[in-house]
This record gives structure tokens, C-alpha cells and sequence, in this order.
């Protein structure tokens, strides 16, 4: 008989989230310590949504999405989260280029990226300072109509190897191009420069499984293999949600399912006012991703050659090319024993943004046969920097947006979201309808692990003021994000 993965759940509860990316999780878990009853669905056996792991045979464990993230995490999670789960926040010291333009190795922080600015690129001081001194300025209300093509010929005219210094690891992190707002540049590059790049130390599973202990100890009913179908609204306002063929309901939904099927397929454009819906339609979603998973062989170990290492043979920064299937730039995240004390295993996951249309209109054999030329490609370009190293892999998988559409049901297997206008719809959701809010990676700059564990927050905090006075919000609640609690 097929399980029941909805087994004694309650007819009813005050809010249901849906998904449990690090967004879903938090805003759980924020509304739980309100003194809410809550039940989180997640359609796959695992939590976490893109903050996820996965094991393969030879004691492989490789982690999806832990590349790096700002020193913010470690206020966010000691304050929405447990001090415990802070306390794992640590710095990683070797972030590593090598393109036709520069090479070499930076702490990714202010004072080292100022050194290398002056002193390699022969920028006079008073410039960066300025540069700096502007990207921190930056918030949200400011001009959202400069682009970060703009911001940069301002400051470093025609200096492409210093656009792609500034540009590349930011492309990578949230899926900016230089024709993205300059503020969503601004705010995620001076969260970084504040102090540097930061990991999980434990790996994602160690995260998750705190993170759902937490939960637990806050009453939190959460529920995998448990697909929301759609969700059911009653004159005007959410009245619950279908879950596995079974009707929950709720005072309040928060999605932090892909904002666009949020609106068309789980709630439904006959909701909705139809200038809402343009609005809605006009959102554009952030590129995808493929990755390549090694793992290196029990006994054998890899020499520290950095924690993460940008490399292209593409002769300057240009994101048609960082998305191309025929990749040029790859972006190699190196685990080494310290990622999960403990352990004496080494894996290297390299990743590089994708688009999805790429790779969606393979046929089975040409998707089968671009994996393996991607996957070659990532070990021929790794052997040049750690030469024999192929014969220490005993693991090679690859993922492709149509993994990542697969698993976290993203439209189009977007990694970051959605483009900037994504946070408007975002946010103006409750005012459409009653009791229905989202959260999850918008707008680029409340994407990443930091950007959407601080947008859950934003939400929750909207989710309570809803339920507290039992009715739609006002236009004056719903607020611009705080730009400090944003980025990735
Ligand atoms: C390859 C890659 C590398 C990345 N690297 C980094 C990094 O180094 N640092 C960083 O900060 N960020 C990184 N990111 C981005 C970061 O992982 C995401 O921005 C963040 O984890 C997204 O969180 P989220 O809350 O928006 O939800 P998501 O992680 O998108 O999760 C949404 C959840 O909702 C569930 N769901 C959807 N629809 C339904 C439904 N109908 N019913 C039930 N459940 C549903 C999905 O299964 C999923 O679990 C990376 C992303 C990718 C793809």
C-alpha cells in the first residue's frame, strides 16, 4: 500500500508553508515561536530546497549549494536561528582567478581586494575608496535605473579585467549581468567586502538536520514527499491548500514555491487583478545552473589548492558566455577533510551558470551525450591545475537545470529567483489576496542562502501582523525589504 505521507496531519492550522527551501524554513520557524500552529509541505524526501546534499556509494557526500556566503549569516542565524547553528559559520581564506586577464589569490575582502586594485590593476587609491564608498551608499530606494554597466564606466572606465574582478563571483552567486541594476551589485558585493566569504562547516546536512531539530522543538509539523497541488482560496482570501489529494486548511499560505507557479499554477490567474498579472507575466527568472560532482577516492587526498576557484578561457567578462552550453568558465568549489570534521574525504564540485533553453531542447541521446562532454570538459580543465588528479575521481555525476526544475520544481530551473522585478510581485502578493504571501529567492538581491533566510523573516513578520489583526495588510505594511537584511 502506498505510504501515507500525510498521516495524522491536522484538518487545520494558522499557516502552511510550502517548500522548504532555507525561506520556507525560516519563516516555519518565526512563526512558530510566534505561538502559531504550523505545517510545512515539501515535495521532496529531503528539506532544504537547493541548500541540499546527496550521498553516493564509496561514503561520497556532495553538497549542491555551499560555495560561499557573507559574514551576515552569522548574525542571521544566531538571531533567527539557534547560536549553535552560528557558531559553524566559518571563513574561507583561498578564493582563486585564473583568466586570460589576471590570476591570483584573494581573502575576497575589502582590504585585499583594495591591494589588488591598486596594486595590481594600478587603480589610484582615491578611486577605490570612492568605488567603495558608493557600492556601501547604495539601498534600496535609491535610482534602480543604473546598471551595473554604468556603475562600472563610471568608476573604472574601459577597464574590463577590473569589471570582471568586481563582476564574475557575483554572476556566479545570484545571476546578475551587467545589465541588472547596480544596486543589486552594490548591496551583495559590499555584504561580501565587509569581511570576506563564509561556509558551513559540517556541510549541509549538518545544517538541515539542526535547523529541522529547531523546528521540532518549536512544534513545527513538517512534512516531505508532500506535493502541494494548489491553493484553495474562498472569497478573496487563502482558505488552505490540496496536498496530495487531501484539503488542508489554514488562515494563512506562504509560498516559497517559484513565485511565477506560485501565481499561475498553484493559486491561479483568475485570482488575480489582470494588471497584477501583466506585472507578473513581465517578471523575468535568473538563470540556471549545471554542476559536476568528483569524488575523490577513500585513502587518496588532493593538495589545498584553494577553496574556491574561478577559472575562464573567455577573453573578458561577458555573460552570454558564463551561461553558454559550451562552457568556457567554470567555477570549482574544493571540500576538503576540515568541511566536515571528522571525515577524511575530499570531493570538488564545480558549477557554472546555465540557461535553461540550452538544455531543455536536447533530445534524450544529445542531452546524454552534452553531460558527458560537460563533465569532461570540468576534469580536463581540473587536471591542468591538479595534474593527476582524474585517476583519484572514483565519482562523476552532472546536473543541468533540468535537474534543478526537477527537484525544487523552479520554473525553467532558475537557481537565483527571478531578475529584480520579481521582488515587487513578491511583495504586493498579500494585497491581491488575502492571506497569501511568498518568500524564496527574488529579485536577485534576497537570493542566496543570506538573502533568503532574511527575506523568510521579512515575510514571517507579515504573516503576524496578517494573523494578528485577521485581515488583508494595508498597503502601508507591506514595506521594502530592509537592505541590510538582504543579500546572498
Ligand atoms: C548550483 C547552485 C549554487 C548555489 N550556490 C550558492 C552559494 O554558494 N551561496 C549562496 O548563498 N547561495 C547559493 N545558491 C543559491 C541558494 O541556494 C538559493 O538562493 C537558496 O537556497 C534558495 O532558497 P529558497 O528559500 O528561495 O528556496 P529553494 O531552495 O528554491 O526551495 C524551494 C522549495 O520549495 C519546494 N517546492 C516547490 N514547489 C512545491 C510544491 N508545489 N509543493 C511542495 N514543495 C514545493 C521545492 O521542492 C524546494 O524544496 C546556489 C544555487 C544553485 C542552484
Amino acid at each position: 500500500m502506498a505510504q501515507d505521507w500525510l498521516r495524522d496531519v491536522k484538518p487545520a492550522y494558522d499557516v502552511i508553508v510550502i517548500g522548504s527551501g532555507l525561506a520556507g524554513l525560516t519563516a516555519a520557524n518565526r512563526l512558530a515561536t510566534c505561538g502559531y500552529s504550523v505545517l510545512l509541505l515539501e515535495h521532496h524526501y529531503n528539506f532544504g530546497g537547493m541548500a541540499t546534499w546527496f550521498k553516493r556509494k564509496g561514503g561520497h557526500i556532495f553538497d549542491i549549494s555551499l560555495h560561499g556566503f557573507p559574514i551576515g549569516m552569522v548574525k542571521t542565524c544566531r538571531k533567527y536561528w539557534t547560536a549553535d547553528i552560528a557558531e559553524s559559520v566559518v571563513q574561507l581564506n583561498g578564493i582563486r582567478f585564473d583568466n586570460p586577464q589576471f590570476s591570483f589569490t584573494t581573502t575576497f575582502d575589502k582590504a585585499d581586494f583594495t591591494d589588488k586594485l591598486v596594486n595590481h590593476f594600478k587603480i589610484p587609491v582615491e578611486r577605490v575608496e570612492e568605488f567603495f564608498k558608493f557600492a556601501r551608499s547604495m539601498n534600496f530606494y535609491d535610482d534602480q535605473k543604473l546598471t551595473i554597466r554604468e556603475l562600472f564606466e563610471r568608476y573604472f572606465p574601459g577597464r574590463l579585467d577590473v569589471w570582471r574582478l568586481l563582476m564574475e563571483p557575483i554572476a556566479y552567486a545570484n545571476g546578475s549581468t551587467l545589465d541588472d541594476p547596480a544596486i543589486t551589485f552594490g548591496i551583495v558585493f559590499s555584504n561580501f567586502m565587509s569581511k570576506g566569504v563564509y561556509t558551513f562547516q559540517g556541510g549541509t546536512d549538518k545544517l538541515i538536520m539542526k535547523m529541522k531539530a529547531t523546528l521540532k522543538a518549536n512544534k513545527v509539523d513538517l512534512r516531505h514527499h508532500a506535493l502541494v497541488e494548489k491553493v484553495l482560496v474562498e472569497k478573496g482570501r487563502v482558505s488552505g491548500v490540496l496536498c496530495n489529494g487531501r484539503t488542508i486548511r489554514a488562515k494563512a499560505v506562504l509560498s516559497n514555491a517559484n513565485l511565477k507557479s506560485t501565481i499561475h499554477k498553484l493559486v491561479g490567474d483568475e485570482h488575480f487583478d489582470p494588471d497584477f498579472l501583466r506585472e507578473a507575466a513581465a517578471v523575468r527568472l535568473n538563470s540556471s545552473s549545471c554542476q559536476v560532482y568528483m569524488g575523490i577516492r577513500k585513502g587518496e587526498s588532493i593538495p589545498y589548492v584553494g577553496d574556491l576557484f574561478f577559472t575562464s578561457t573567455h577573453p573578458v567578462f561577458d555573460s552570454e558566455a558564463l551561461n553558454a552550453i559550451d562552457v568556457t568558465s567554470r567555477t570549482y568549489s574544493f571540500y576538503y577533510p576540515d568541511t566536515r570534521p571528522g571525515s577524511d574525504r575530499y570531493s570538488i564540485v564545480c558549477s557554472t551558470n546555465a540557461n535553461y533553453e540550452d538544455w531543455i531542447t536536447l533530445s534524450e541521446e544529445d542531452y546524454k551525450r552534452a553531460k558527458e562532454t560537460l563533465i569532461k570538459g570540468v576534469v580536463e580543465t581540473l587536471e591542468k591545475y591538479l595534474p593527476g588528479v582524474s585517476s583519484k575521481i572514483d565519482h562523476l555525476e552532472a546536473s543541468t537545470p533540468r535537474t534543478f526544475e526537477y527537484y525544487t520544481r523552479h520554473v525553467g530551473g532558475a537557481s537565483f529567483g527571478t531578475k529584480f522585478e520579481g521582488l515587487k510581485i513578491s511583495q504586493n502578493l498579500p494585497k491581491q489576496m488575502g492571506g497569501l504571501f511568498h518568500a524564496g529567492s527574488v529579485g536577485i538581491i534576497m537570493s542566496g542562502w543570506l538573502g533568503a533566510i532574511n527575506y523568510g523573516v521579512i515575510v514571517a513578520n507579515e504573516v503576524d501582523k496578517y494573523l494578528l489583526r485577521g485581515a488583508s495588510p494595508s498597503a502601508e505594511d507591506v514595506t521594502a525589504p530592509a537592505m541590510s537584511e538582504s543579500g546572498v
